[in-house]
């Protein structure tokens, strides 16, 4: 607990030098303005839906940092939204439920498994075998506020199509891991 206090309390520092240091300060490793926002601990809750509502869920998390969005090009969340990067919020499982509907499953190859709705064919999340007992990457477009939880970082920008603009402050990984 202190030092988690402590950090917190060192990061809002340079907020209250003079501005003669201003310009060291722009220097200093930069840490994105969420974690110095005094809500970054509060609790989150999102409610999300599929296209045709027969799907709901809640994500109740006990702060900002349980919740990582990120973008994602590789090849296979490309195929699966449809569009070119698949943009997710991993959440712990114990945090996700659904409050309406079963979702269907369907299992892909690599491991991949997506809850869709049956009826509008709506992704509302997806996991790998090896975590789903763990965590949720929910479908950031399914929430009803998605702007909650904007990105933290993106995953397999070797794959990024060239036209794309970069993302500010986000982490970037070449693969999923480096
Ligand atoms: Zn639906
Ligand atoms: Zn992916």
């Amino acid at each position: 607990m202190f030092r988690r206090s402590f950090t917190v309390a060192t990061r809002s520092l340079p907020r209250t030098l003079p501005l003669a240091y201003a310009p060291k300060v722009s220097q200093t490793p930069s840490l994105p303005a969420r974690f110095l926002s005094t809500t970054a601990r509060m609790v989150i809750d999102l409610r999300g839906r599929c296209v045709c509502s027969n799907l709901k869920y809640t994500v109740s998390l006990k702060s900002e940092e349980d919740a990582r969005t990120t973008l994602c090009h590789c090849s296979s969340c490309r195929r699966a939204f449809g569009t070119n990067y698949g943009l997710t919020t991993k959440v712990p499982l114990e945090g996700f439920k659904y409050d309406q509907g079963e979702p269907k499953l369907y299992k892909q190859d690599n491991g991949v498994i997506r809850e869709f709705c049956d009826n509008c064919g709506a992704y509302v999340c997806e996991y790998g075998e090896a975590a789903a007992d763990k965590f949720r990457y929910v479908m950031w477009g399914t929430f009803d506020e998605p702007e909650k939880v904007p990105p933290k970082g993106e995953f397999f920008c070797s794959n990024k199509p060239s036209w794309m603009p970069d993302i500010p402050d986000v982490f970037r990984k070449q693969k999923i891991k480096e």
